[in-house]
């Protein structure tokens, strides 16, 4: 059967998800056969300020509610870096950082302080945005002994400035964005050599609560789209498909195979887009909204 492909990332946000559901992923994608991307939150875990954050917004508790937020996240994560200290997260776990790479599949970097960098991003001195970034990819360097090759910005927030760092490191691509393919995001007019390769289906902690009853019914609607569209890009969470949801992506990857949807690693996404011979679209980067997300992401204008 001819296989599509469906870019498939994990995004590792706090100390507990590194710890329990990363595992818990990798026996899962050994079992389907499937690679894919893992981007790691290397610093401090201040998740538990998100809960300050958001406590203050309006319909945070109902959707907390029919999220399960607290039995998704655990009661120290959700008081890690407020209440309690915060954990370091891949750099305090580099074995298990490593068994990811080990295993296959691809390893980029997420953050140094996911919470600060998506909560403070536009009010961050530039020095500050770089810091962030130098000592995530240096952590990186100190886990796996080499460069990472891809950068995803936490909670698809970016800017022009994160996008000119992370040119100067020389990555083979980044995930910052939401989108609907691989493109070159144009900056002050001129396109960058480092091409985004954007999530392009929304994540089940959106969907919750919000666009569908439940998670198998995400989940079938994620297989509609990642057969129908070119190049599909689907985040999951390791606190949340890997923690209480893990028996609902047993089953997509499952159901994934039987409809001849291959989940791949972002790289080799980009690399088929790229053996088409079309060139990459370039396009000027501005902010949108997703359902189920409060506040913007960064995306592509014009698509
Ligand atoms: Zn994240």
């Amino acid at each position: 059967m001819a296989s599509h492909l469906l870019g498939l990332r994990v995004d590792v946000d706090t100390h507990d998800g590194m710890k329990n559901g990363v595992p818990v992923l990798l026996d899962l994608f050994r079992e389907a056969g499937v690679e894919g991307t893992f981007y790691l939150s290397m610093g401090p875990d201040n998740a538990g300020k998100a809960v300050v954050n958001v406590l203050r917004r309006p319909g945070f508790l109902g959707k907390m509610r029919r999220t399960g937020a607290a039995r998704v996240y655990g009661w120290r994560t959700v008081l890690s870096g407020t209440l309690l200290p915060a954990r370091m997260i891949a750099a305090a776990l580099p074995d298990v950082a490593r068994r990811v790479t080990a295993d296959g599949h691809e390893a980029g970097v997420h953050a140094w302080d996911h919470r600060r960098w998506q909560d403070k991003l536009p009010r961050l001195s530039d020095a500050e945005v770089a810091d962030q970034l130098d000592r995530a990819r240096q952590a990186f360097v100190d886990i796996f002994g080499e460069a990472p090759r891809t950068f995803a910005a936490p909670a698809w927030f970016g800017d022009e400035r994160s996008l000119l760092l992370e040119e100067g490191f020389g990555l083979a691509y980044a995930s910052d964005c939401r989108g609907v393919e691989p493109f070159l995001p144009v900056v002050k007019g001129v396109a960058l050599a480092t091409p985004q390769v954007p999530a392009t289906l929304p994540t089940l902690d959106e969907a919750l609560g919000d666009t569908h009853a439940d998670a198998r019914a995400f989940f079938d609607s994620v297989l509609d789209a990642a057969a129908s569209t070119s190049w599909p890009v689907l985040t999951v969470h390791a606190e949340i498909e890997g923690g209480p949801y893990a028996d609902d992506l047993r089953r997509f990857l499952r159901q994934a195979a039987e409809r001849g949807i291959r989940p791949a690693p972002l790289g080799e996404l980009l690399a088929a887009s790229r053996a088409t011979g079309a060139p990459l679209p370039e396009r000027t980067m501005g902010y949108g909204t997703v359902p189920g997300r409060h506040g913007t992401v960064f995306m592509p204008l014009g698509t």
